[in-house]
């Protein structure tokens, strides 16, 4: 059956303004790391696109190494893209990015603009676009002058390649710096995605500030810790579960003391009518300084759960407090 989206898809979702730019963003945004690989069944992945898109979730994130094997979530959104998406492509917002290992040789890896440049073309022709949205460097590399990776950025802008760029992984220092070579430039940096979530609080330190002050974007990715702040973990690993089977979330992470905090934080969910990943992604998108959550999904029901969020974002300074208290104990 040829897809035809849900005419209700802008009913529910609300869009935040990303930084100092025109480009909203939906609070709650689709990453394609896990479970859209050649390992993982088409149908499953076309039917959390359309479900999403559906939801009023524009913006799917994706990356040139995103599989397993590397490229092929690029390939698989690429099929979907054709199939069902090209009536809406100017309803999307599709990025994808490059910085780790992508090929074999010097040109593979890191921040050259040699690598820059050869992997978005192939990411495009796997994807089957002209262009993305936003392309992101993927980490700082120490060993390549950030002038030329941020001049490789704006190339691909001015080629037509990228509308927008952004900066992933980076501490505060380098985003600082990358933000002011992105400025002088003409091409600013739109946004940042750093990991974040109740468990990986870095962000906090300095680099929210800095975004806010620069006027650039944060979407928080892992906002879930990779599905440590759910209730999948509970009472066990599930044979379907991420900590069952794959290397990004190695079983030992769920440790007695992790696994104590989460039944806390739960029972704190139940207690304000949420579900705990409801409370964590409402947690991350309290204040406006978070444009998005990335979220990962490998099933459609869970981003029906993620949609929970928007009737309850609110927290009073007890529950902050509370929550606070048992990271403290
Ligand atoms: P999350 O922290 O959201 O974890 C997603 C996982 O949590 C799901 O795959 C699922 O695991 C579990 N989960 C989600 N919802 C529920 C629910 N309602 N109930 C129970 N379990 C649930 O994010 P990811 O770590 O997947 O990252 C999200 C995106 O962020 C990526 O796809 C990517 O786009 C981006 N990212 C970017 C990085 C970067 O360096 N820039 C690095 C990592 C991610 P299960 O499979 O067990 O069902």
């Amino acid at each position: 059956m040829p897809y035809v989206a849900s005419s209700k898809r802008y009913n529910e979702m609300e869009y935040r303004l990303c930084g100092r730019s025109g480009l909203r963003l939906p609070l709650i945004s689709l990453g394609l790391w896990h479970n859209f690989g050649n390992n993982k069944p088409v149908d499953n992945c076309q039917a959390m696109l359309r479900h999403a898109f559906d939801l009023g979730i524009t913006h799917f994130d994706l990356a040139n190494n995103y599989g397993p094997p590397p490229g092929s979530a690029e390939s698989t959104f690429g099929q979907i893209m054709q199939q069902d998406f090209l009536p809406y492509r100017d309803e999307m917002i599709i990025s994808s990015k490059a910085g780790f290992t992508m090929w074999d040789g010097p040109y593979g890896d890191w921040g050259s603009k040699k690598y820059l440049v050869a992997s978005l073309n192939q990411s495009l022709k796997r994807m089957g676009l002209d262009y993305v949205d936003i392309f992101y460097h993927h980490r700082p590399d120490p060993n390549t002058p950030l002038e030329e990776t941020m001049g490789a950025l704006d190339l691909i802008v001015r080629q037509g390649k990228a509308l927008y760029v952004g900066i992933s992984n980076y501490p505060t220092n380098l985003a600082k710096e990358a933000i002011g070579i992105l400025n002088e430039l003409g091409t600013p940096c739109l946004i940042h995605q750093p990991k974040y979530s109740m468990l990986e609080r870095t962000p906090e330190e300095d680099l929210l500030d800095l975004l806010e002050e620069e006027g650039v974007g944060s979407i928080a990715y892992s906002p879930l810790a990779g599905g440590i702040l759910t209730d999948r973990y509970l009472n066990g690993i599930p044979a379907d579960s991420r900590a069952a089977g794959n290397p990004s979330l190695p079983p030992e992470r769920l440790t007695s003391t992790i696994l104590s905090k989460v039944k806390q934080l739960n029972e704190l969910a139940v207690k304000r009518g949420q579900k705990l990943n409801q409370m964590a992604l409402a947690w991350l998108l309290r204040h406006d300084r978070i444009t998005s959550v990335l979220i990962g999904a490998s099933r459609i029901s869970q981003i029906d759960d993620a949609m929970g969020i928007l009737k309850n974002r609110n927290f009073t300074q007890e529950e902050l407090k509370a929550i606070e208290l048992i990271f403290e104990s």
